[in-house]
């Protein structure tokens, strides 16, 4: 006998409710990942698309900016750090993808993706894509991508070292610890004449998303946007 789909998802359920990353609340069969009234009080920037935010400024004098916007506000111990947390460390792969949707939600309206040729994710190194499995940051921009139809190229840019982690180190440390660290493939030769949009899943110093830009600004007449999923501000 066939069991109907949501029947065993009902007694999947039972034995291993799932709970709320946030709030650690019980699931209802709609929500995912987090429930519907931790997603109200998601602590939303409301950046959207406005021309020498807060978030442009981090890379004004860096490299020459068409605009840049982040969707959530990061706090240590807030419900946006338990979801990056989940979505490095627990392979919840979907989770990135949903968050990616929200972000394109959000700024649909506001044009922030108007003339956006295509999405380049920040990349992992190799060896930190192998043991996660999946790159947080391209996932994003497929959930975006869902959204907008915005093509993601996630093969124009590689991470040359894997750093080691920048939560420990001063401000000076951070840049020089990305200095050429991605180098732009044959295949960034598509980006020629480009909007491209930088996608990565939080803003903190900025440095990574610099060395980045550094990295494609020797391709001939690109233009660069940056989004993050959250800014540490
Ligand atoms: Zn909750």
């Amino acid at each position: 006998m066939k069991m109907p789909m949501s029947f065993l998802n009902d007694l999947r359920d039972f034995f291993f409710p799932r709970l709320c990353l946030t709030c650690g609340a019980r699931l209802l069969k709609d929500e995912d990942g987090f429930c519907c009234s931790c997603m109200t009080d998601f602590p939303y920037t409301n950046i959207g698309n406005k021309p020498g935010n807060e978030v442009e400024k981090y890379f004004w004098g860096r490299f020459p900016i068409e605009r840049a916007t982040s969707v959530f506000y990061y706090a240590k111990g807030g419900s946006v750090a338990h979801i990056l947390y989940a979505m490095k460390y627990y392979g919840r792969y979907r989770l990135c993808e949903k968050m990616g949707k929200l972000m394109a939600h959000e700024l649909l309206s506001c044009g922030f993706f108007e003339g956006i040729d295509c999405m380049v994710p920040v990349p992992l190194h190799k060896s930190r894509l192998r043991g996660r499995g999946y790159n947080q940051s391209f996932l994003l921009a497929k959930g975006i991508s869902d959204v907008t139809t915005i093509p993601v190229f996630d093969n124009v840019l590689v991470r040359l070292r894997n750093n080691v982690t920048q939560t420990h180190k001063g401000a000076f440390e951070r840049w020089q610890n990305v200095d050429r660290l991605f180098q732009a493939t044959e295949k960034s030769c598509v980006l020629e004449g480009k909007h491209i949009l930088l996608v990565d899943d939080v803003l903190t110093t900025g440095a990574t998303l610099v060395a980045c830009a550094d990295a494609l600004s020797a391709i001939k007449d690109i233009r660069i946007s940056v989004i993050t999923l959250a800014w540490a501000k």
